[in-house]
């Protein structure tokens, strides 16, 4: 078999892109598109479908790109995913689809996210997508939160003709779409695109809602046919060490969503005044890159850098995420640990990093860290952000005890997202914890057939 690596998508250079927030991968063009759909084995059993959470039907989507039949691409995709110029875009690629495909053992894996992008943005430019609610059928259903998962439920039940209406506790929509996952990675239009489809679908956004407060889930259940609980596990996790709560130490969401909710300026740039110039990200995973990253893009900031306890073959974060964040200057400093934080006047000056070693694997399969016990280390900072993960917000099952949830507070479901009160469906991290898009779309729109499918 003749070699034939994957056509590489040019990238904005890191020096370059570090000025401002603007999409640095600008996509494949048509050519390049129907050359690596060519490199497709087709083969007879496409491990990629099985790496797929959604199942894509990927070597069949290959086929039509190669006949340049987009259209045909777009409604195979159709079938399982209503979400491609996302999913292609965000997707950890190598831990699935592409980290099953068969090509990828003869040269290089082909770059599936971005054909499965090429073909989303295609059928959005030539407006393929449904914009039309179906022939109402005289329900209704709520969904509850405004994250991929919900945006699925909605979109799905409006396409069957339900009056949907979603209501958000924040005053803007789509959830860790908006807030979390910052515009040179995921083009803000991209989102607001699929909001806008939903609003033309009929769908009522609801915004400064939150249920368990505004309204009750109870007022929910009496008022609509069916309810979605899609809200997400938005509890930031803490360190509980010793200066914590020093000014100038930041929860990963609330820095975040200050700089990617501010305007960009024609140059591309947004502006966080509060932070300082030098930064201390702690934490491995998607999250504490795009912290470390939105940092490292700011005019004031003179390093960046994101402190692990374990070392770089543990971080969960894509590898993509670790080479894109090197290339733009962050800077990584594995197996340490901070274990307080001292200030000056209330305001955090440094941060004091015990040394880790790895030791016997844990219930993660990773190896655990353990404190060397060598000499603490310190770094001067002035600002720290903190990207531990998050948990799930139990207040909606302790308002409502028939509402099971596990000691996590994640909501239970069976497996077509039904929970254990009556017309209330669940899913998204809301049901997982902290997991991905294509899963909480997935879930979103696994509850919407279920809804369907029990009001038959
Ligand atoms: C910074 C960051 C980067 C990430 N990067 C990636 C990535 O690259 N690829 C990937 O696949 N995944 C990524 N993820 C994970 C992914 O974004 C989530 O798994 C996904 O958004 C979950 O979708 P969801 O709809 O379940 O919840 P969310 O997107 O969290 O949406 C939940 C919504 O519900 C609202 N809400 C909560 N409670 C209530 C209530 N009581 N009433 C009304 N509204 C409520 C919240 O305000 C929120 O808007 C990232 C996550 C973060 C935080």
């Amino acid at each position: 078999m003749e070699k034939k690596n994957r056509i590489v998508m040019p990238a904005v250079p890191g020096k370059e892109r570090k000025t401002n927030f603007r999409p640095f991968l600008p996509g494949y063009t048509e050519t390049d598109v129907c050359a690596e759909a060519s490199r497709c084995l087709n083969c007879r059993v496409p491990q990629c479908r099985q790496g797929c959470p959604v199942q894509n039907n990927i070597p069949e989507m290959m086929r039509l790109v190669r006949e340049k039949d987009y259209a045909g691409a777009y409604e195979v995709l159709s079938q399982t995913t209503c979400m491609p110029d996302i999913c292609g875009v965000i997707c950890p690629h190598e831990k699935q689809c592409e980290g099953h495909c068969v090509r990828g053992r003869i040269d290089e894996p082909l770059a599936i996210g971005s054909v499965e992008r090429f073909v989303g943005e295609w059928a959005q430019a030539h407006d393929l997508t449904p914009r039309k609610p179906g022939p109402s059928c005289g329900r209704s259903a709520a969904c509850v939160g405004s994250g991929p998962a919900s945006m699925a439920c909605a979109e799905k039940l409006a396409e069957a003709g339900y009056a949907v209406t979603i209501y958000e506790a924040a005053d803007y929509a789509g959830g860790v779409l908006t807030w979390g996952i910052p515009s040179y990675r995921l083009k803000t239009e991209t989102v607001q695109a699929h909001l806008q489809r939903l609003q033309d679908l009929g769908v009522q956004l609801q915004l400064q809602t939150r249920i368990g407060r505004e309204l009750s889930l109870e007022q929910l259940q009496k008022q609509y046919d069916a309810v979605f609980l899609g809200t997400g596990a938005t509890v930031p996790r803490h360190m509980g060490i010793p200066g914590e709560d020093l000014a100038g130490i930041w929860l990963a969401q609330d820095f975040l969503s200050a700089v990617n909710l501010s305007g960009m300026d024609e140059q591309g740039r947004r502006s966080c005044p509060a932070c300082g110039h030098h930064v201390m990200v702690v934490g491995g995973g998607n999250v504490a890159m795009d912290a470390a990253r939105d940092a490292v893009r700011l005019a004031q900031v003179e390093d960046v850098t994101i402190v692990y306890r374990r070392t770089e073959k543990e971080m969960p974060a894509g590898q993509s995420e670790l080479q894109h964040a090197q290339e733009e200057g962050v800077r990584f400093l594995t197996l340490h640990n901070p274990c307080a934080f001292h200030g000056e006047n209330g305001q955090v000056t440094s941060a004091e990093l015990c040394i880790m070693e790895l030791g016997e694997p844990d219930s993660s399969g990773r190896r655990r860290p353990v404190d060397s016990g060598r000499a603490h280390e310190f770094l001067a900072v002035d600002t720290v952000i903190l990207a531990l993960g998050f948990d799930n917000d139990p207040a909606l099952s302790r308002q409502n005890p028939a509402l099971k949830a596990d000691r996590w507070g994640a909501l239970q479901v069976d497996e077509e997202g039904r929970t254990s009160l009556p017309d209330v469906y669940a899913g998204g991290d809301a049901v997982t914890g902290a997991a991905t898009v294509v899963q909480a779309m997935r879930a979103g729109m696994r509850a919407a057939a279920a809804i369907l499918k029990d009001r038959q």
